[in-house]
């Protein structure tokens, strides 16, 4: 039987000299994504419908017709934490095992997510691009302690900047119906509430920290802007499917909300005459969120790790 594994994340190869000889030494010959971008749905199939028996995906694809397709596939080791794009429930019934890689970049995305508050809190991406081209212009900025931070999930991610939140003597309050850890709580003095629509309309700034499903695609609706303080800032690290793109950008321009700082887009790259790209107060990284060393080492070595564990 073959034993190939497919290896689709561009940043993987950073750490492969320390993660490659773990599955050449379990006889594993492995394939990569050579494409320099994230593989399409047909990409994938070129390479491992055939005869690939795991894969280690990042954000590629791997809908219920490349699961289905790919006949010996056995596991799928997710090089991160958000599975949005693999089908678990086809999975399922294929006998794949799906595993991701929890714990491994939530510092990171929680840093992220902090970066991006003081970005937007005090202008900072415009302004200095403004100071490279020779200017001087000063935009009034906005301090974050004593200031209210609204979380929207209280999972991995959410409680690492509700921890670093507090250290910036902020008041933090989490709405997550599922969460269940009220130690966590009282150790870091943080507050819960139980309806989402509170939360929009205390928190001077709300940060999104919830995987897409159902009940979360497009929570962040014009509704849902027009609760929010005049003053308010956003921050999304999480999905762009989050945010209804185009309720955000009226309500940016409309001053319903005082700005927006996001790491992800419905669309990544989002295409150039993308009309968010042009408000001042509006900030999008190229999800970088899990992109630093620690982070990127941690995923290499755990999706492996949790590979190998899933094949044996
Ligand atoms: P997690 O599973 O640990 O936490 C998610 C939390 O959301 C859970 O506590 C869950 O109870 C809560 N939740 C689910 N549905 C909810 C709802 N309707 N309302 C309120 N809360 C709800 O996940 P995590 O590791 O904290 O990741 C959070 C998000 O960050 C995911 O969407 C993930 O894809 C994204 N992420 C982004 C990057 C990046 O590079 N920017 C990297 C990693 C993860």
């Amino acid at each position: 039987m073959s034993k190939k594994v497919l290896i689709t994340p561009k940043s993987f190869g950073t750490y492969k000299a320390k993660a490659y000889p773990l599955l050449q030494e379990q006889g594993y010959e492995i394939i990569e994504n050579t494409l320099g971008r994230t593989m399409s749905e047909q990409d994938i199939l070129d390479v491992a419908a055939a005869d690939v028996v795991g894969i280690i995906v990042g954000v590629d694809p791997l809908p219920a017709s490349v699961l289905e397709k790919c006949k010996d596939l056995k596991a799928v080791s997710k090089y991160g934490v958000g599975m949005d794009n693999i089908d678990l429930e086809k999975a399922k019934d294929l006998g794949i095992k799906v595993k991701n890689a929890v714990g491994t970049n939530n510092i990171s995305v929680a840093e992220q997510a902090i970066a991006l508050m003081f970005s937007i809190s005090r202008n900072i991406p415009s302004i200095a691009a403004g100071v490279k081209k020779g200017g001087w212009d000063r935009v009034i900025g906005m301090e974050v302690t004593g200031k209210k931070l609204g979380l929207l999930g209280g999972g991995q991610i959410g409680k690492e900047v509700a921890k670093r939140a507090r250290g910036l003597m902020m008041e933090v309050t989490i709405y997550d119906p599922y969460f269940n850890d009220d130690s966590f709580l009282k150790e870091y003095g943080i507050n819960r509430c139980f309806d989402f629509n509170e939360l929009l309309g205390n928190s001077d700034i709300l940060s999104l920290h919830v995987p897409v499903t159902p009940e979360t695609k497009g929570i962040m609706s014009k509704d849902a802007f027009a609760r929010m303080k005049p003053s308010a800032l956003l921050i999304n690290t999480s999905r762009g499917e989050l945010v209804d793109e185009d309720a955000l950008y009226e309500a940016l321009i409309n001053k319903k909300i005082a700005g927006a700082a996001q790491d992800v887009f419905s669309c990544e790259p989002p295409s150039k005459d993308e009309k968010l790209l042009q408000v001042d107060n509006f900030i999008l990284t190229p999800h970088i969120g899990a992109f630093t060393r620690e982070a990127v080492e941690n995923m290499v070595m755990v999706s492996t790790k949790n590979l190998l564990e899933m094949l044996a």
